[in-house]
């Protein structure tokens, strides 16, 4: 019995007229890739490598890391895996870095930013990503907090020197959309993109300009509001003139409803935390493509969050 409920989450997400989404896992260390996978993960959509500076005294090494990430790789056994260059500032605040202190870190020198300023920092981890690479796997890099096509295109060309230097393979290179700037411009930042990855989280906090930390506010830092819909589906028109794919890596994706909606706006693929995988997958085969396009395009026009919340008693 428990192998038939092994096989059957292992399984795709096919809704009953026959539209594929992909479903993967947010994992950040080797050892949590086979409980992903237990769960139905068809890959690793977010490799949040923060946390390999934060549970640590000291930053990892090039070659600490580059064993790190080859062996998130070996453990998915060629399944995708998008690790994401280290997302530091705002809520992940890494003592060991001796980072100056900011008034508004959320507002400050985080991500891609933060990136862009320590080559000390950013140079080692893709280099170790490239090392990983040409081991084998099937990696992307992806790039948190962009905001600007200027911080992309200095990023690729970044990737692209290290990527020489070491003769590695290319690798796809993707954005999170996490900043209502990228996603109102995703058109433009699209053309310099492999993918983008959207960061409910994130996103949601800074449209509503609620810290999503903050528990007076939780109830009202909802992903569901239709500003934060309206701005996921810019967000794929925007990606869709390039033929790029987008993917959902925050909360929504892991809630069954809210995956729903964001396959009926035209994401491809979902990536959560392990545990929600089943019942997201469970989700989306009981639903009907062609409805939840349109369950989609109601939600868009709702009022409040509540509102599309309502919506679910129709899909
Ligand atoms: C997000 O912002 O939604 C996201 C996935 O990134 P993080 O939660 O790590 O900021
Ligand atoms: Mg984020």
């Amino acid at each position: 019995q428990r192998e038939a409920e092994m096989a059957k989450r292992a399984e795709p997400a096919t809704t009953k007229d026959g539209v594929r989404l992909e479903v993967a896992a947010n994992a950040n260390r080797p050892d949590q890739v086979k409980l992903a996978l237990e769960e139905g993960a068809e890959g690793v959509g977010l490799m949040r490598t923060e946390f390999l500076f934060l549970e640590a005294s000291a930053s990892p090494t090039e070659d600490e890391q580059a064993e790190t990430y080859r062996a998130m790789a070996e453990a998915l056994g060629g399944r995708p895996l998008i690790i994401r260059a280290l997302d530091i500032g705002g809520d992940k605040q890494v003592a060991h870095l001796h980072l100056p202190r900011e008034e508004n870190p959320f507002l400050g020198v985080r991500g891609a930013r933060l990136l862009l300023r320590r080559p000390d920092l950013l140079l080692p981890q893709l280099r170790a990503i490239y090392r990983a690479a040409a081991q084998g796997g099937d990696i992307s890099i992806m790039f948190p907090m962009v905001t600007s096509v200027g911080e992309i295109l200095r990023l690729r060309e970044i990737c692209e020197e290290v990527r020489a230097s070491l003769g590695a393979p290319e690798l796809p290179i993707g954005i999170m959309i996490e900043v209502p700037a990228a996603a109102v411009q995703a058109d433009v930042l699209a053309e310099h993109c492999d993918f983008f990855s959207i960061g409910t989280n994130d996103l949601t906090q800074y449209t509503l300009a609620m810290d999503r930390q903050n528990p007076e506010l939780a109830a009202e830092a909802d992903s569901m509001h239709p500003a934060v819909l309206r701005l996921i589906a810019q967000t794929v028109a925007g990606a869709k003139k390039h033929g790029r794919w987008v993917g959902v890596c925050g909360g929504l994706a892991g809630d069954p409803f809210g995956a729903l909606l964001l396959a009926g706006l035209g994401v491809k693929e979902l990536s959560m935390t392990p545990r929600d995988i089943p019942a997201v997958k469970a989700k989306l085969r009981e639903a009907d493509f062609a409805a939840i396009e349109a369950l989609a395009q109601r939600a868009l026009t709702a009022a409040t969050a509540a509102d599309v919340r309502a919506l679910e008693g129709n899909a």
